[in-house]
């Protein structure tokens, strides 16, 4: 049996994972990071989300990396809004949805900002000059980001692993885990990035919408229900001189797109003139959840294919794109969330952050709440930023463990503005932080000294106000 023994160990090496170890190993700590992909960057990479939208707070380790993605060209660009199928301007051909053209006008400090529109259909002026976005390419990005931790010569990164067991010496401690090649981690510390520790330790998770009286939110509905965001297949194009429409296989009609009921994209420019397509969802968050990963992708192939080939036939312009890349994983917005001493909620939406009463913020963000495929009640753009306290990454319960991603202490109405990549690797920056302090403290996660953990992140550029 081969033993590692670590301080820290990072389970999952998506936006939220890359955040925490790179932070832990900045401010010193020995760190071990596993991922089951083979490449770092987790729904950034491997499922093609490579578009970092507008967000406010994203100032820490997202814009380091960005820093070092400038420096490479054709690595990265600026985007701002192209046409809008909500605004057709009739001296232009109509898009199915919103395109977004890169913009060499535009800086990194152009993208932190989202809130204070009342969005595109209303607000449109304002949200194009306001709105801006990073794209990045995905494969430059992941070594980048591998080569930034590996840099620190504090982290140790193991690939195509996965987590099968959690062992714990005490009701609230995790002393290791066994990989899927039979390796057992030990550490005294663990950050879940992915939500299988948090689970196989038995933290209690949420999944669905959250019922009002939960946590008393004037927009959830009076019954929970197990209604997910839905899920969406990425896919790449690539300009072409011909004009063609690319065929349909036998196997796949047209009719298995569901253009009647989601028949928006949103597709971003990358330097390189490809188009980034993101037909919104491809799926429902149930549906997907019901057959298993690989027939939901499979499924979701055959809805791209057939999406693609109608896209070709009524919008002329595609006829001068060819599908190069379908991303291997399906984009998933929400699985599940696991109970925090504090779950953020759409109350701390609304307040923002002037509103707000905490005094252990590690992060801010102004998403709107956005919900795909379905009408919930609450839907719309934020007035301001909001904070997300600390204690959103405590597992109720557990003493050596913080969670950090999509999977954290949110409701599921603040999931669905809280999840967007940069801010979850906020949250991990603020998840390392954490363990760089209560290493040197020799003190539970539950126990740190907030004052020093903000300090420590404004030291590190995150904005907290
Ligand atoms: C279709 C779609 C479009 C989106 N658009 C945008 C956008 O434009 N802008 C934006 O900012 N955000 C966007 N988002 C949201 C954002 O991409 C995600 O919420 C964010 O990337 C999640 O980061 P994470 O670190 O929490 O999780 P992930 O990126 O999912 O990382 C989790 C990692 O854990 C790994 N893992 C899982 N299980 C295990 C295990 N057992 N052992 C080891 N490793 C494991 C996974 O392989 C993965 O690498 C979008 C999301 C989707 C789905």
């Amino acid at each position: 049996m081969n033993e590692i023994i670590y301080p820290l160990a990072v389970i999952g090496g998506g936006s939220a994972g890359i955040g925490a170890a790179l932070a832990a190993a900045r401010l010193g700590v020995e760190t071990v990071l596993i991922e089951r992909d083979g490449m770092l960057g987790g729904t950034a990479v491997n499922a093609g989300v490579s578009c970092w939208e507008p967000v406010a707070g994203a100032t820490g380790i997202p814009f380091d990396i960005y820093r070092e993605l400038e420096k490479i060209p054709g690595a990265a660009g600026i985007y701002s809004m192209g046409r809008h199928c909500c605004h057709p301007d009739h001296n232009e051909p109509p898009f199915p949805g919103g395109e977004s053209i890169i913009d060499p006008q535009r800086n990194y400090s152009d993208t932190l900002l989202r809130c204070g529109t009342k969005g595109i259909v209303a607000d449109a002026a304002r949200v194009r000059a306001q709105w801006h976005g990073v794209i990045f390419e995905p494969e430059i990005y992941a070594a980048n980001v591998q080569r930034m931790l590996l840099d620190t010569g504090r982290v140790r990164i193991l690939l195509h692993r996965t987590v099968t067991a959690v062992h714990k010496n005490s009701i609230d401690r995790i002393d290791a885990v066994t990989l899927d090649d039979d390796t057992v981690i030990r550490a005294r510390y663990w950050i879940d990035a992915c939500g299988v520790l948090a689970r196989l330790a038995g933290a209690e998770c949420l999944a669905g919408e959250d019922a009002a009286g939960e946590f008393q939110e004037p927009d959830a509905p009076r019954k929970p229900s197990s209604r997910l965001n839905g899920v969406t297949l990425i896919f790449r194009i690539t300009p072409d001189k011909q004009a063609v429409v690319e065929p349909l296989p036998p196997d796949v009609p047209e009719s298995c797109w569901w253009r009647k009921d989601f028949p928006v994209m949103s597709c971003v420019e990358y330097p390189d003139g490809d188009r980034n397509c993101n037909m919104l969802p491809l799926m429902s968050g149930e549906e997907y959840l019901a057959p298993g990963e690989d027939t939901a992708w499979a499924e979701c192939r055959r809805r791209v294919l057939a999406c693609w080939h109608h896209l070709q036939r009524e919008y002329p312009e595609f006829r001068f794109f060819r599908l190069q890349w379908i991303a291997p994983r399906i984009g998933v917005r929400e699985t599940f969330r696991v109970r925090c001493e504090y779950m953020l909620n759409e109350n701390d939406l609304l307040q923002g952050i002037s509103g707000q009463t905490h005094d252990d913020i590690i992060a801010i963000s102004d998403h709107m709440m956005d919900v795909h495929g379905g009408s919930r009640k609450a839907c719309g753009e934020l007035q301001q930023p909001y904070g997300i306290p600390y204690r959103c990454l405590i597992p109720c319960g557990m003493s050596n463990l913080l969670v950090a991603g999509r999977i954290a202490g949110f409701s599921s109405i603040a999931a669905s503005s809280c999840r967007l990549s940069r801010t979850m690797m906020q949250l991990g920056q603020a998840a390392g932080s954490a363990a760089a302090l209560s290493l040197e403290t020799s003190c539970r996660f539950p126990e740190i000294d907030i004052g020093q953990l903000r300090r420590s992140l404004i030291d590190q550029n995150v904005q907290l106000f």
